[in-house]
């Protein structure tokens, strides 16, 4: 399952209790790409398609509970694509559906330019619980959210370029810093950073969707730390071996020229000690010596000992 699909799901589920809460989201919803149809003497229908069950089966609740409204839930399956289900809440014309279409901000003088501007948003978002609730169901028609697995990204994707504004300043209600942009025929907002994408998660209440994704997002945060404390410690090893590598090669190239044994007796242990221990660190042979000798002390003596190959080399 979608990490999509987990969120929708919890959010379908989601019991919306207050009245005015329920029709914020059913709004939010249908806004998403409800479609209008008007058939003879201007009997206008409202339906709504979506991918999600639970979510149609949550607005179709809300249209009979709320709005005392006939509704049907009809289905399809899309041949071509994924063979996906296609659920349409669809909400035949009838006497009472004008409260409806007016929240929608479709009764107006002039029925195809009217939209969102004509809509007067109090009537529709009359709290902040309202607010949660109307992106709860703007999310439920319009969003989707990657597996937090892979890149961040969340989005909400409306054909009307007023109710992308719209979804942009209530985000900015909870901090939410939304991005926007134009792609075809639709608007887009989407958020990018976790810390972000997070408060919305809280924000529509997808509490259990919200900790999945922080678990997820520890667990990967910890392994990229991991993996760089592993590249840094290889790189200080390959440093280490490099540098022993090429002291064992100046001792040999002493020892061939004029012998270990002409070396004065500082020296000569030191490069035996070298040799031998070519893995140790400069504290661990300079334990070896007798008497022991500091860091400082073993790192010069092993210079003296490269400059002596690097004059030899000179010759
Ligand atoms: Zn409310």
């Amino acid at each position: 399952m979608s990490f999509s699909v987990t969120v929708k799901n919890e959010l379908a589920h989601l019991k919306t209790e207050k009245e005015c809460c329920r029709k914020a989201e059913l709004v939010g919803f249908l806004r998403m790409g409800g479609n209008i149809s008007i058939g003879g003497k201007g009997k206008i229908s409202v339906s709504m398609e979506t991918e999600n069950a639970a979510a149609a089966r949550k607005m179709f609740t809300t249209v009979r509970e709320v709005f005392g409204l006939k509704a049907e839930i009809l289905m399809y399956k899309k041949r071509k694509l994924r063979k996906n289900q296609i659920f349409i809440v669809r909400i035949p014309s009838q006497t009472g559906i004008e409260g409806l279409l007016k929240l929608l901000g479709l009764l107006g003088s002039d029925i195809w330019g009217v939209g969102i501007e004509e809509t007067d948003l109090n009537q529709v978002i009359t709290g902040s619980c309202c607010t949660r609730s109307y992106l709860r169901g703007v999310f439920l028609g319009g969003g989707s959210i990657n597996n937090p697995e892979g890149n961040y990204h969340l989005e909400i994707t409306t054909a009307d370029e007023r109710h992308c504004d719209l979804i942009v300043a209530l985000l900015e209600q909870y901090d939410i810093a939304a991005k926007t942009m134009a792609r075809k025929n639709s608007y887009i907002v989407y958020l990018k950073e976790s810390d972000q994408i997070v408060e919305f998660l809280n924000v529509i209440g997808a509490h259990h969707s919200l900790l999945e994704f922080e678990n997820t997002r520890v667990m990967k945060d910890m392994r990229n730390r991991v993996n760089r404390l592993v590249n840094c410690e290889t790189a200080n090893l390959n440093k280490l071996i490099n540098a022993s590598m090429r002291q064992a090669e100046d001792i040999r190239l002493i020892d061939e020229k004029i012998g270990i044994e002409k070396l004065p007796l500082s020296l000569r242990e030191i490069a035996r000690i070298r040799l031998a221990y070519p893995d140790s660190s400069y504290k661990e042979l300079g334990d070896m010596m007798s008497p022991p000798l500091g860091k400082s002390g073993v790192n010069h003596r092993i210079r003296r000992l490269s400059e002596i190959a690097e004059e030899l080399r000179g010759k």
